[in-house]
Parts: C-alpha cells; structure tokens; sequence
C-alpha cells in the first residue's frame, strides 16, 4: 500500500491543479489555464492529460494511478447518473459572454474521468474545502459544522451529524444564493437581485461600489469612514447569512475561508459573530466562527482527501505535508 498514488484536480473558471501524492505526501502539483474552447469534452480531456502529465513529471507509471478526487466549480448537473459540471464563468452555452469562446451548456466531467481511472469523486469546491477541514484542520471530529467561503463568490460545505450534504445532483450549499433583500439592485452572476453573493461576494461588490472590493475592504481597514460603512454592512449580510444557515442546520461550527475573510478576519469578525449571537438564543448559544486552517490550499488537500486511504490520514496530521504545496 505504501507505493499507493492518489491524484487531485482543482477546477477552477481560471485554471486548473493537478497534484500527485502519495502516503508520504504530495509528489507533484502541476496548473494550467483551464481549457474555455474545443469539443465538450476539451476541459475534461485537458484534466486527464494534466494527471498524466503530473505522473511523468513524478515518475510515476500513468496505469498506477486509479483514483483520483475532485474538486471543481459548480453547478453540477447530473447526466445519466454521472456529474456533469455547467459553470457558468466557463460554459459560453448559458450566457453567449464573448469572453467565452464555446457553446458548451455541460461539460461530461465525471464520464470522461471514469474512462480512465477506476475511483473518481467529484465535489464542489466548498464541499472540498469542508472535508479538508475536517480531515486535517480546523473541524476534525465535530459533527455540525459548515464550511463558508467569502472571496470572488460565496459558497457553503454543509455537515449535519457528521454526514456532509450533497443534494440531489451535489450542489447543496449554494447558500450564496439565498435570497436576502427584496428591493435591492446588487446583481449576482446567476441572475438574482439581492442574493447573499449579489450583495457581497468579491465580484459583486466591487461592481456594484465601482471600485475593487480588495481596495474597499483595505480602506475600511484603515478606517476610511464611507469604505466602513459598506464593509461593516457586508459583514452584516454575511453574518445573516451565517444565522440563517445555523437556524436551519442547528450549526456548532463555521469554519471561514477566502481571500476577503484571510486579510479581515481580525476586524470582520465580531461584526458577524453579533448577528448570529445576537438572535434566538437556543439555537445560536455556542455557535463559534474559526477562520479556516489550510488557508489556499484548501481546495487541493480536500481533493485529495476524497480519494485517499484511511491509514494515511494519521500521519498526514502529524507532518502535514501538504505545506510543500505553498
Ligand atoms: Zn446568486
């Protein structure tokens, strides 16, 4: 068991990881842009090549490697019981966006992966980043605990007595799109006005202010007073949004990652932690907010945690030798 490998893919709208390990840790992390033209399968055909191309890179024979986890942009739709993914930053079939040069609506990811390695599983980014958590950071061993990203989107990884969400096609915790105000005019990519993501994600708020949401948030920081006033009404809504995710799932813990929470944790967090605290007490007392431990690579040691054998996992914990991927 010890020559075992085990692979990962991270799938992002911009580009793509592929990482090799085996039980000593990861062997090799290889990125390209993600593929955006071609046939349908091109994306999906660009992940199984970028896998060989990591195992040439390693030395390691290409039939050695059967399984391989997943982590990738949503949404998923699901084809003849396999995942498809119909992201709509990458499928030009949704928008017609110029910026998009292909007519793909969903892309047969699982299907073309299957054809090649005998273990694959796919789960959305969140998903990933929650399993990695509680594999190796900060969520081992508690049953009710929910990953949240707030960086150019918002998405959540659900866990409910220690079973993770998945949905009927995969896509629970797309709680970035609940619906928050009515009568606002923060758009979000999907098309909603006033969802969580409309109004507060990196890309969205940014639009709707006319200026970078890392600059809005670095001039909060320094206390310029209007950049205060829309970040401290952010991370309102998000703590809304945190309350209304804990009210449903009876959460304990919430664990947060993402570009914007990374550089603002310290100052965003009490505003947020108060508008979870602060309501129905039975179902809020206790609820803490942690920041998340494996910080960018998250994505890609939750992917391999997908597919990697149970006696590795000790080990993993006491070396962490993901940290080579930094
Ligand atoms: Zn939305």
């Amino acid at each position: 068991m010890n020559q075992a490998i085990i692979g990962a893919l991270d799938i992002g709208g911009t580009k793509m990881a592929a990482i090799l390990a085996n039980a000593d840790g990861p062997l090799v992390r290889i990125t390209q842009p993600t593929v955006k033209n071609g046939s349908i399968t091109a994306l999906a055909d660009q992940a199984v090549a970028l896998l060989h191309a990591a195992c040439e890179r390693a030395g390691v024979d290409r039939t050695m490697l059967t399984r391989v986890g997943v982590a990738s942009c949503g949404p998923f739709v699901c084809v003849d019981g396999m995942l498809g993914i119909a992201p709509p930053n990458i499928c030009g079939g949704h928008s017609g966006s110029p910026d998009l040069p292909n007519d793909w609506t969903i892309i047969p990811l699982e299907k073309v992966l299957r054809e090649h390695f005998e273990t694959v599983a796919i789960e959305n980014d969140c998903v990933t980043a929650l399993v990695a958590e509680r594999t190796f950071g900060a969520a081992i061993d508690v049953p009710d605990c929910v990953y949240v990203t707030w960086s150019t989107g918002i998405g959540f990884g659900l866990c409910v007595d220690g079973r993770i969400l998945r949905g009927k096609q995969g896509n629970a915790g797309h709680a970035g799109h609940m619906l928050m105000s009515p009568d606002s005019n923060a758009v979000c990519g999907c098309g909603n006005r006033g969802d969580l993501e409309g109004l507060i994600s990196g890309r969205n708020l940014g639009n709707r202010v006319g200026q970078a949401t890392a600059d809005v948030f670095q001039a909060a920081a320094n206390g310029e007073p209007l950049a205060r006033t829309v970040a401290t009404e952010a991370a309102e809504w998000f703590g809304r949004g945190l309350y209304n995710v804990a009210a449903t799932l009876d959460t304990s813990l919430f664990v947060v990652g993402g570009s914007v929470w990374e550089h603002h944790a310290d100052w965003l967090a009490p505003i947020v932690r108060e508008q979870v605290v602060s309501r129905l007490p039975a179902l809020t007392q206790g609820v803490t907010i942690v920041t998340a431990a494996l910080g960018r690579l998250v994505a890609d040691v939750g992917a391999l945690a997908l597919v990697m054998p149970n006696e590795w996992i000790p080990r993993w914990r006491e070396t962490s030798p993901w940290r080579t991927l930094a």
